[in-house]
């Protein structure tokens, strides 16, 4: 852990295995914190915010710090895409993707921090007055993150929290620190000032749990699922933290007859299969118009059928394993319970019998079709590699089923007819929707949730701004008395 510009083992010693999900092979043992390696890691951002000089620098000063983190990460791609790989199973392939998204994320906020980001003069309706817009850091920030896209989603909170000013402590998911520590590593390289990073690691019920209660942060951002989402939310109430929250999705991907059929089928198996549906965005809920139900399923099914599963350092590796055992079986009972409630299996719904995935947490992708909306598996997060397919005959039938969901994080629309398609993405209620594309994000556009999926926006501007506050500054230029009270 680093707590207050110094590399510490937790306070009572403890030490947890890091697994390869590929074979369970362990790959790192790492330090096992509990509530008060967080009280220390808080108490460290808090003085480093109210004694240091990070939050009063000139934002621009701050940017050149991120500008070079985004150098080291660069520099060090392969061996963070390697530790990436071996920590989630994910196929080295992605993990260079994902490292590449990350140094942009980074290059994205430090030149945010050469453009005005903490003040504007806006017009004041008052005569002879003035009124400055200033923006400033929350303060002491805690960032909670989960296993899926370890660094991808640490960078989303790192780089905005860093150049807008605040301190901050965070808590990677403890199935996979591993480039969260090295980025680490990198922070403290890049000069970053004792305390205004902090890391601490552990289970999120102590160590994420004293972040999310503790009065001395300001503000909590947290990725993960629903239910961990709503117990934050009340531990923040506490002293009414700034809160952000990036939680799941059940994603709709919606295919009208007129749409290009190769490259709905494509992006469909992209949508879902993609990091074995580990994915918060993952299309998982396919919505065919009937009468290109038939082909379609056939032809998705071909395709499944042939993914390589595998080690993902295998360069012939499409698709690794599955987190955990624990995730593994929570799928084989989304995917049985389905089966009770009427779905048709028309591909996968089981292991894969090849010998050497035995030691993994592989499961075939899938694909069930016959499915309605009133089914768990149609409307819960199952977070695998399994697809469902619903029909529908008219648009506004589509539209409904779209947004059957508790979720609203994005969806996917593909048809040829572009204004059905503005029409369609004008009804759907998601923080994304993306048209004749799936799965797609960049740093300047912003990231987020309607409904259960969430509160608050990453990247963009908007994810500077959660972690802003922002203060209006009125000067009488002519001050005298009022006199109202004679
Ligand atoms: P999770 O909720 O189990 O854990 C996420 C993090 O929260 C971990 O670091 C965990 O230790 C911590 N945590 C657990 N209990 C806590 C508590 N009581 N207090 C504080 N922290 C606690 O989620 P996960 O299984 O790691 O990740 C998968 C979920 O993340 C999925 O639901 C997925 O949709 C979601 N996700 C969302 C986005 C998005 O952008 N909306 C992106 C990636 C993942």
């Amino acid at each position: 852990m680093f707590i207050n510009g110094k590399w510490v083992g937790s306070k009572f010693g403890k030490f947890r295995e890091i697994i390869n999900p590929y074979n369970q092979e362990i790959i790192a043992m790492v330090s096992e914190g509990d509530e008060n390696d967080s009280k220390a890691a808080i108490t460290a951002a808090r003085k480093a915010y109210n004694q240091g000089d990070w939050s009063t620098m000139p934002a621009i000063e701050r940017g050149k710090i991120v500008h070079k983190i985004a150098d080291l990460i660069e520099r060090d791609r392969e061996e963070l895409a390697n530790l990436e790989s071996l920590d989630t199973g994910k196929t080295v392939e992605e993990s260079l993707g994902d490292m590449d998204d990350i140094t942009a994320v980074f290059r994205y906020y430090a030149e945010m921090a050469e453009t005005e980001i903490d003040s504007e003069i806006i017009n004041s309706p008052i005569q002879n007055s003035t009124s400055k817009i200033v923006r400033e850091p929350v303060g002491v920030c805690a960032q909670i993150t989960p296993w899926n896209y370890p660094l991808l989603q640490a960078s989303w909170k790192l780089a905005p929290a860093l150049v807008a000013g605040n301190t901050l402590v965070m808590k990677p998911s403890e199935v996979t620190p591993l480039t969260t520590i090295k980025v680490f590593e990198l922070m403290e390289e890049a000069g970053v000032k004792d305390g205004v990073v902090n890391l601490i690691l552990g289970p999120g019920n102590s160590v994420g749990a004293e972040l999310a209660s503790n009065d001395d942060v300001d503000l909590i951002s947290f990725t993960g699922g629903l239910e961990t989402g709503k117990k934050i939310m009340r531990a923040a109430s506490s002293n009414v933290k700034n809160l952000a929250l990036e939680l799941g999705g059940k994603n709709p991907n919606v295919v009208f007859a007129d749409a290009d059929f190769e490259t709905a089928v494509d992006q469909a198996m992209n949508a879902v299969f993609f990091h074995a549906g580990q994915v918060c965005s993952a299309g998982t809920r396919l919505i065919l118009e009937e009468s290109i139900h038939d082909e379609f399923v056939d032809a998705l099914v071909d395709r499944a059928k042939s993914i390589r599963l595998g080690n993902g350092f295998d360069k012939s590796t499409q698709m690794g394993p599955l987190i955990s055992e624990g995730h593994l079986n929570k799928v084989i009972n989304y995917v049985k319970k389905g089966k009770q409630e009427g779905v048709t299996v028309a591909v996968g719904g089981e292991l894969p019998d090849n010998p050497e995935l035995q030691n993994g947490f592989f499961y075939l992708p899938t694909v069930l079709t016959d499915c309605t909306t009133d089914m768990s598996v149609v409307q819960d997060e199952v977070f695998g590699p399994v697809i469902t397919v619903e029909k529908f005959i008219t648009e506004e039938q589509a539209v409904r089923l779209a947004n059957d969901s508790i979720y609203g994080l994005s969806g996917g629309v593909f048809t040829n007819d572009i204004a059905k398609a503005e029409r369609f993405a004008a009804k759907m209620r998601m923080g994304t929707v993306w048209i004749n594309d799936v799965n797609l994000y960049f740093p300047q556009a912003p990231w987020g949730g309607y409904k259960q999926s969430g509160i608050g926006r990453e990247l963009g501007k908007t994810g500077l701004e959660e972690y802003q506050e922002t203060k209006h500054i009125y000067r009488n230029l002519k001050p005298k008395p009022l006199n109202w009270f004679k």
